[in-house]
């Protein structure tokens, strides 16, 4: 009996902590710079349902880490270094600051990618909000796709800029390995796997 009452007790203890921390969630998301286009669709706290539609683990992993804020991108490593928000600047156009918002809708050398994807002409937060809150199966596996691609690409892309800058020919060489070793057993097996899904 006493250890029915334990149990009990326990139950309704760990059902109110569960409340509070949901009561709680909406205040804590919104305190929170780094989550600023996150609590524009995430409204609810609940399983989102990219979760079970993507079933390529690596792509659905970097779905999750773009939308908690956890990537490459100029406005998270600038806040981690220091720099100003105006001036983490996207350093493939210079031309705004690199947030979601921007490299998902706006970023004109992602043009090619975008159009592959999303089909969708002009940029606004509207249609960004809409394409991060859906639950269609087709606008997700695409999202999900764009941004794994989108993401290679542009680090692909930067880690050629930076490779440029190492004057050391010994330690540039090495670089470059690591780096093809990275693209054909990495990265190329996933952007084709990627592309074969689409067809
Ligand atoms: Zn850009």
């Amino acid at each position: 009996m006493q250890e029915f009452i334990l149990i009990s007790y326990f139950n309704l203890f760990k059902a109110r902590l569960c409340d509070q921390f949901v009561q709680e969630w909406p205040a804590s998301i919104n305190s929170m710079s780094k989550l600023n286009y996150y609590v524009k669709y995430k409204k609810t706290f609940k399983f989102e349902p990219y979760l079970n539609i993507i079933s390529n683990y690596m792509i659905s992993n970097y779905s999750t880490c773009f939308r908690q804020g956890s990537h490459r991108l100029e406005i998270e490593l600038g806040r981690m270094t220091g720099i100003d928000r105006e001036s983490r600047l996207c350093k493939l156009c210079n031309s705004n600051v690199e947030t979601e918002y921007h490299v998902l809708m706006c970023c004109p050398k992602d043009s090619n990618i975008r159009s592959k994807y999303l089909h969708t002409a002009w940029p606004s937060i509207n249609k960004f909000v809409s394409f991060m809150s859906s639950k269609n199966v087709n606008v997700l596996n695409n999202l999900s796709k764009f941004i794994f691609e989108l993401q290679t690409v542009r680090d692909l892309a930067l880690q050629l800029f930076v490779l440029m800058f190492i004057r050391n020919f010994g330690v540039r060489l090495y670089c470059i390995f690591v780096l093809f070793v990275c693209v054909f057993i990495f990265i190329f097996p996933q952007l084709r796997f990627v592309n074969l899904q689409k067809k």
